[in-house]
């Protein structure tokens, strides 16, 4: 049998893939592997956009997490300097074993197979794709962080940084909130504290890795977590370290029968280590450009294009901006002085936001030296 399209990897941006081909074409088969059986943990913040439902619900798929219970307050710190404001539209913090199994049962009722498997060749030709004895006329690789595909296709490894998470009990003054606390290692580094609402948080922290400099280990990264946050580790357990590939200036996905999605293509944001939100969308839109049929490939440039490009341009650059301490501390000071400067920066952090007039106005003003 040929598959019209096989995916690799069912987390977020796998089943968003079947997801969206499925909505455009329900009679496409397709096929979903992974090498884990579901519900499976992933090392994550588990901190969702609402952004992420808006998309999901264009597919169909809705109350997916209505009976967890959402957040507004954020709060962000750098040693003296802060801001604590309720933002826009609440997040949810969801673990990932529970997210991640609903919304691939979302694929399999729109008509997706679901089966484990630990994918380890890939063959690709002129007219189909080759997945160890399994055959299709498209491939997506959704297979995160430490993507084969990826490296199937002879794509260098994207820029990374490096995070560990756990679960700690909440304490009243970090209830009902998400808290993020930079450190003072080179930037972006930080700690967070993400509630989940029912009594325990997920916590952690990660840092951008440095070439050429040795990475931090496990204890490195728990000792920081306990600096920025005091208290975090104490009662914590479940501590699982992981990579996150961040995107960079551009995103270009090449044409072909083999699409990236999530991160396999490199996705995650640079300034806040997000990255459900890109995983969701690049699935919907590469499942869209195979079930539209011609030239997925481009099809999938395009759309990727449309939603992702400036956006991409302006995190790259407000990362690299956000490296100096006078510039994160300006944009925190901008964000406490002003509700819709806060919203700005929420959204460029968590979706797909750019730089707006009024958070460049606000970081000006704010970014004298004393
Ligand atoms: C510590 C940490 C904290 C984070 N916090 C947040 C946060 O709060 N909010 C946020 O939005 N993002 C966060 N991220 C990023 C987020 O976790 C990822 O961007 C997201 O999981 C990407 O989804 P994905 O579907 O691309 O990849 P994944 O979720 O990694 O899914 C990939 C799937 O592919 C499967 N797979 C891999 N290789 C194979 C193979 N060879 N064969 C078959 N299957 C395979 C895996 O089993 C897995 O199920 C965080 C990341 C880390 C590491």
């Amino acid at each position: 049998m040929v598959w019209d399209l096989i995916v690799v990897g069912a987390g977020p941006a796998g089943a968003a893939t079947a997801l969206g081909a499925l909505a455009a074409a329900p009679k496409l088969s397709v096929l979903l592997l992974d090498r884990h059986d579901f519900p499976r943990d992933k090392a994550c913040g588990d901190g969702i956009a609402p952004h992420v439902f808006d998309l999901l619900s264009a597919v169909g798929v809705t109350g997916l997490v209505d009976d967890w219970t959402p957040v507004r307050r954020f709060v962000l710190t750098h040693g003296p300097v802060g801001v604590d404001r309720l933002m826009a539209r609440p997040n949810w913090v969801v673990p990932r074993a529970v997210f991640d199994q609903r919304l691939v049962q979302a694929a399999q009722a729109a008509g997706a197979q679901l089966v484990r498997r630990r994918v380890r060749n890939l063959d690709v030709t002129a007219d189909s794709v080759t997945v160890d004895d399994l055959h299709a006329r498209y491939l997506v690789g959704a297979d995160g962080a430490h993507s084969l595909v990826r490296r199937a296709l002879g794509l260098p490894p994207a820029a990374a940084a490096l995070a560990i998470r756990g679960y700690a009990p909440t304490p009243a003054a970090r209830a009902a909130s998400q808290v993020i606390a930079y450190g003072g290692g080179r930037q972006p580094s930080y700690a967070w504290s993400f509630d989940r609402g029912d009594g325990w948080s997920n916590v952690g922290y990660g840092e951008r890795l440095v070439a050429g400099r040795p990475h931090p280990t496990r204890t490195d990264l728990l000792a920081q977590l306990e600096a920025l946050l005091p208290g975090a580790t104490t009662d914590g357990g479940d501590w699982w370290g992981h990579h996150l590939p961040l995107a960079g200036w551009s995103y270009r996905p090449r044409p072909g029968r083999v699409l990236l999605a999530g991160d396999a293509a490199g996705l995650i944001n640079p300034m806040t280590g997000e990255g459900i939100y890109y995983a969701i969308a690049t699935g919907l839109l590469a499942g869209r450009a195979i079930a539209e049929g011609h030239d997925a490939g481009s099809r999938y440039r395009q759309l990727t294009h449309r939603l992702l490009a400036r956006h991409f341009r302006h995190t790259a650059l407000t990362a690299r901006l956000t490296e100096s301490r006078h510039v994160l501390d300006a944009g925190i000071r901008a964000a406490a002085a002003d509700q819709r400067t806060f919203d700005d920066l929420v959204e460029l952090g968590l979706a797909d936001g750019l730089i707006t007039g009024r958070l460049l106005r606000g970081l000006l003003a704010r970014a004298a030296p004393g």
